[in-house]
């Protein structure tokens, strides 16, 4: 065979990604830095669910997007959204085709691994003062020391009244620690496996150390604190009961590495791809099926609870819709489509025997796809068949979006799991695919800039079509 047409075949059959910096136009990288400013404020006003739905419902209603009131009448081109107790949300914009014919459904979660307090929180130890911590999620504790932590919540009190609490971000506030053993005296801790080293009861957060001003009296620093929150946020010890105060690690999104192809920041997971369909759904030109974004709360803890994504807060909201046409919720969703919209491992040279390299998504390749999660052969996974695959590639190739095939890592190595069975489960097609995460999980998260892009770009082309 002739070199030229042995280079030709091999340009037709074979399968070559490419790095997305070699595809991408001068316009698109524009467009790309442009995009990944406004995810930047995106992460830093949402540093936790309940702050994720309060931003997105101003970003929503700048984009005429009115709450939902059972009963309201709805035409094509209309915008509602759906706050699920403040914790999550569901956005829609009505379609010109009715709701018989099916949605485009966007499925992110916007609860991240976090440390919560536990419901009696705070003693006194050797002087000073702690906040006991019950983790929210997978984290590897190990990596919750010595940073910088801020406290965001809200407080229930004893009249009913409630209070916000914001403290740790803003420059000039106080933050929060927990601490470290010194090396010096570390020996016996460093032998200990990483997942041992720092047990769960030992992430105390570090909060005071001035006692109330009275030497004889007993609970004299842990008065000192509640002095302090007394005065600030008009609350008692027992108020802390009726509380949900999240620990997260302070500090805002930065762009990272010389080229700022990076952003490192808290909290990617999910809320990379709950950007990527928030902004898809404000710029999708006139939807024929009915568009849908959720952001639900409860995936890092298995999706369950009353705003997760087995909640029926999902139906109801869905079946308003439909009713408000006169069609059957279960005729709706047997023809919808979604993209259960999370992050993926991106492949890590630093770890690299935990990858199957010729299956893992790499950054700058652009969205990864997962056909599947779970562990241990594919447990637990929704597992999209192949004409869901074939529908979502053709999308994305039709509307220019890079895109990889992915699976988390080696099969041995673990596994994990999203939304998506829960989607699947309500006889709705669905397909993981997300933005590959370097350090998914820890306190800060990278992901690259173009992959950020064009998991936004999908999600824009999967509201648009037919
Ligand atoms: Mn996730
Ligand atoms: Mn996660």
């Amino acid at each position: 065979m002739a070199e030229k047409k042995k280079n030709e075949l091999a340009e037709k059959l074979l399968y070559k990604p490419k790095n997305g910096f070699d595809r991408l136009s001068a316009a698109e990288e524009k467009a790309m830095n442009a995009y990944c400013e406004d995810y930047k404020k995106f992460l830093d006003r949402g540093k936790t669910e309940r702050l994720c739905v309060d931003y997105c419902v101003e970003l929503a209603e700048k984009k005429g997007f009115k709450a939902y009131r059972a009963g309201m009448k709805l035409k094509a081109g209309d915008k509602v959204y759906h706050s699920n107790r403040g914790k999550g949300i569901m956005l829609a914009v009505i379609g010109s085709e009715g709701l018989e014919n099916g949605a485009n459904i966007g499925a992110a979660h916007t609860d991240s691994p976090r440390l919560d307090l536990k419901p009696r929180p705070l003693y006194e130890e050797s002087e000073m003062a702690f906040f006991k911590t019950h983790h929210y999620g997978g984290i590897r504790k190990y990596q919750w020391v010595t940073i910088p932590l801020a406290l965001h919540g809200v407080v229930m009190r004893a009249d009913g009244s409630s209070v916000a609490v914001h403290i740790g971000e803003d420059e000039g506030d106080p933050q929060f620690i927990i601490n470290d053993l010194l090396p010096h005296l570390g020996r016996e801790q460093g032998k200990k496996p990483l997942n041992e080293a720092i047990p769960s009861e030992s992430l105390n957060l570090l909060i005071g150390s001035k006692p109330f001003a009275d030497s004889e009296l007993k609970n004299r620093f842990k008065l000192g604190a509640l002095q302090l929150l007394n005065e600030k946020y008009g609350i008692t010890e027992e108020d802390l009961i009726s509380a949900e105060l999240e620990v997260v690690p302070a500090g805002k999104a930065r762009d990272t590495g010389f080229d700022r192809s990076f952003i490192s920041a808290y909290g990617q997971d999910d809320r990379v791809c709950a950007y990527a369909e928030l902004a898809g759904i404000f710029d999708a030109k006139k939807p024929k099926k009915t568009a849908v974004c959720i952001f639900a709360d409860k995936e890092e803890i298995g999706s369950e609870g009353v705003s997760g994504m087995l909640s029926q807060a999902f139906e109801w909201f869905m079946g308003e819709l439909c009713k408000s046409q006169g069609v059957d919720l279960r005729e709706c969703f047997a023809h919808s489509f979604c993209v259960s919209a999370d992050v993926t491992a991106a492949y890590d040279p630093n770890f690299a025997d935990v990858y199957d390299k010729k299956n893992a998504a790499f950054i700058n390749y652009g969205v990864g796809l997962c056909k599947y999660t779970g562990s241990g052969g594919k447990s637990g996974a929704s597992d999209a068949s192949a004409e869901v695959v074939g529908k979502l590639r053709k999308l994305l190739n039709d509307n220019g979006v890079f895109w990889q095939m992915s699976e988390l890592g080696k099969t041995d190595a673990g596994g994990g799991g999203t939304v998506a069975k829960y989607m699947a489960k309500r006889n709705i097609d669905t397909i993981d695919a997300g933005v590959p995460v370097l350090s998914m999980h820890a306190p800060r998260e990278t992901v690259a800039k173009l992959d950020c892009y064009m998991t936004y770009k999908m999600m824009k082309a999967v509201f648009e079509s037919a």
